[in-house]
């Protein structure tokens, strides 16, 4: 593989067809990129804006192949994608963000040891192999304790709180998993969520959007508000230098989002907890399409492509509010068009199921 200049005209891979997928691949056509989607479900958002399309499972070495020589880099949408197909697609083009930066993010074990390597706080952990494991961990870390999957886990999903003795059936807990490798995090009593979407480039260069307010409803989120209101200033550098240091440390290039939580000490400072890296555009960003100078979506194109990075400040220094439209609440969609201000986005999903993020509204507020 040879590294060339990647210019307008050039095709850009998406590895997966989500929502994520279609908004990269709308940037791009609007820097002149064509853009080729591997996605192994027919009916994926992404492929509906797409030049190119290949439908295949992320474990075809053929159609990745195929796939990987087509374009001149390729990016993904989501995290779960296997190292090996990560491997295989950075031998046949630029693979940005690296195999070696997925590894790292795509397991909470791997990725909490090295946040805190980095001197950033997490919730304190064990690792949970076994039976006796969960046991011994539950020991160490007490209760309420959060059980999770160490990979694949998404919007709560793979997730159980662990409140008492009685929900504590070590065995029955570890067979509701079905045997997959597991954490047990500390309980961290939060005061709200916030997030920093920020990007870096393959020479260092850094922009973070401001830090945003994440309201969860069911685990899934619901509503970002940008800045997130009411936090010190210092909390929100903080929050940003944080970010900055894990992307260096990953030598990330393109978007990345640090979810974090905001805990209040009794003597009334605030304080941040890394929870989780998304090495890839994400949800709390997308406010950036109308509230940032650069989108979240055009910006990412501009990193992994090798072009400069554009300004991530809010558009007339507005304060900005996304709302998802998770299920039926995608319905209300004429109103939402008729109302001044409000940017309406729908994800071409065919079925609005319970729980399924459909589209987001996003509004600027003087
Ligand atoms: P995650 O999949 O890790 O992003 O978790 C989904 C949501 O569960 C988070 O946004 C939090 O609301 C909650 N959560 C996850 N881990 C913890 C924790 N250790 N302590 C408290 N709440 C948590």
């Amino acid at each position: 593989m040879t590294s060339k200049t990647i210019g307008p005209g050039s095709t850009l891979g998406i590895v997966g067809g989500g929502q994520l997928g279609r908004m990269i691949a709308l940037a791009a056509a609007g820097y002149g990129l064509k853009v080729h989607v591997y996605c192994p479900d027919a009916d994926s958002p992404a492929f509906d804006v797409a030049a190119l399309a290949t439908c295949a499972a992320y474990d075809d070495a053929e159609a990745l192949t195929r796939f990987a020589r087509s374009v001149d880099v390729v990016t993904y949408e989501f995290e779960n994608i296997p190292r090996g197909t990560a491997d295989l697609l950075a031998r046949h083009a630029p693979l940005h963000p690296s195999a070696a930066a997925l590894a790292t993010t795509q397991d909470r074990l791997a990725e909490k040891d090295f946040v805190n390597r980095l001197g950033i706080p997490t919730a304190p952990f064990r690792a949970v192999d076994t039976p006796d494991d969960l046991a011994r961990a539950l020991d160490a870390i007490g209760r309420p304790a959060v059980l999770k999957t160490r990979r694949f886990g998404y919007d709560g999903k793979g997730q159980r709180i662990i409140r008492t003795e009685a929900d504590s059936d070590r065995n029955a807990l570890f067979a509701e998993f079905g045997g997959a490798p597991l954490i047990l995090e500390g309980f961290v009593g939060f005061e709200r969520e916030v997030s920093v979407v920020a990007a870096r480039a393959a020479d260092g260069g850094f922009a973070a959007y401001d830090l945003c307010e994440n309201e969860h409803r069911d685990h899934i989120l619901a509503a970002t508000r940008v800045p997130a209101p009411g936090l010190s200033s210092e909390t929100a550098r903080a929050a940003l230098a944080m970010a900055q240091r894990i992307a260096d440390a990953l030598d990330y290039v393109g978007v990345l989002a640090v979810e974090m939580f905001l805990v209040r000490a009794p003597d009334g400072s605030e304080g941040l907890v890394v929870n989780e890296i998304a090495p890839r555009v994400h949800n709390s960003g997308h406010w950036t399409i109308e509230g940032a100078r650069t989108s979240q979506f055009a910006q990412h194109v501009r990193a992994i492509c090798g072009w400069p990075l554009g300004d991530a400040s809010r558009t007339g220094g507005m304060r900005v509010e996304m709302r998802n439209l998770i299920g039926g609440e995608a319905e209300a969609w004429s109103t939402l068009l008729a109302e001044p201000g409000a940017h309406l986005h729908l994800y071409g999903k065919g079925e609005a199921r319970p729980g399924r993020k459909m589209g987001h509204v996003t509004r600027l507020i003087g």
